[in-house]
């Protein structure tokens, strides 16, 4: 006969299994976080000074599996962000075919040897941050017929353990980067996760203006709303949409 114990035990796996499926993102949540953001953003750019004439948001669904990135298509957003060449790679191709009008924009490190993965998927690409990565970009672009939009990364805070160009050395590689034709559209950067960040958006929004380019890619889940004040044209928000991330399957 089963004991107290047992019935115990059932109910305490019972109870913790609900819980686990309460915690999964339901498409109503991915939905609902969206037009959540969409509408912060719509505040902060009533707010703003000067706001960009547009403010578009970046899903960035690193991590996160197909389904969630279908939930938002569905939920009718088409503007994604990937870290990882490998890994939108493995999400992106089905759901483009599907989707021609998704666009998808790489926001993480890039290394030279797959700037030809990443110019084949991706319709922007916010990590140039260095004047080897801009001629392997070019050879690719030019083999590949494609001219995608791309974002100089500033390492904003100066930070050691940071990729991104120095402030200081911005304006240069922007100008490399140009003459060798590639389309250099905007900066983006990262500020340190420790400080107000404020007066670093305002730092990168000078030295787009003094590069004289358009775009800025600055603002994530937690300051998002600051970075549009200074006139991010691009935001890249992850945690606030698809929840939080989980890298326990990483070595
Ligand atoms: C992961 C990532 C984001 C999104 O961060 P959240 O805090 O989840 O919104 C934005 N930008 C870059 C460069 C990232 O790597």
């Amino acid at each position: 006969m089963p004991s107290a114990r047992w019935a115990e035990s059932r109910i305490a796996a019972l109870a913790s299994f609900r819980l686990a499926a309460l915690s999964l993102p339901t498409m109503s949540a991915i939905a609902a976080n969206l037009a959540e953001i969409n509408r912060r953003i719509e505040t902060a750019r009533k707010a703003a000074l000067k706001p960009a004439p547009a403010t578009h948001l970046i899903a960035v669904s690193k991590t996160h599996p197909a389904e969630a990135v279908r939930e938002a298509l569905l939920a009718g957003h088409r503007l994604f962000g990937e870290s990882k060449v490998q890994e939108a790679q493995g999400k992106f191709p089905a759901l483009k075919a599907e989707y021609p009008d998704l666009e998808l924009h790489m926001i993480g490190g890039l290394q030279t040897n797959k700037a030809k993965e990443a110019v084949a998927l991706f319709d922007a690409i916010h990590s140039l941050d260095r004047i080897k990565l801009a001629h392997a970009l070019k050879a690719e672009c030019d083999k590949q017929g494609k001219n995608p939009a791309l974002f100089v990364q500033v390492n904003i805070g100066e930070e050691a353990q940071k990729s991104g160009v120095a402030p200081k050395q911005t304006l240069a590689l922007v100008e490399e980067s140009r003459s060798l034709g590639l389309n250099v559209q905007g900066l983006m950067c990262v500020p340190p996760v420790d400080q107000a960040p404020a007066p670093y958006f305002g730092l990168l929004k000078t030295l787009a203006e003094d590069a004289g380019l358009p775009l800025l890619s600055m603002g994530m889940s937690d300051d998002f709303d600051i970075a549009i004040r200074f006139g991010a044209t691009h935001v890249r928000v992850g945690t606030a949409i698809f929840g939080a991330r989980d890298y326990s399957q990483d070595q």
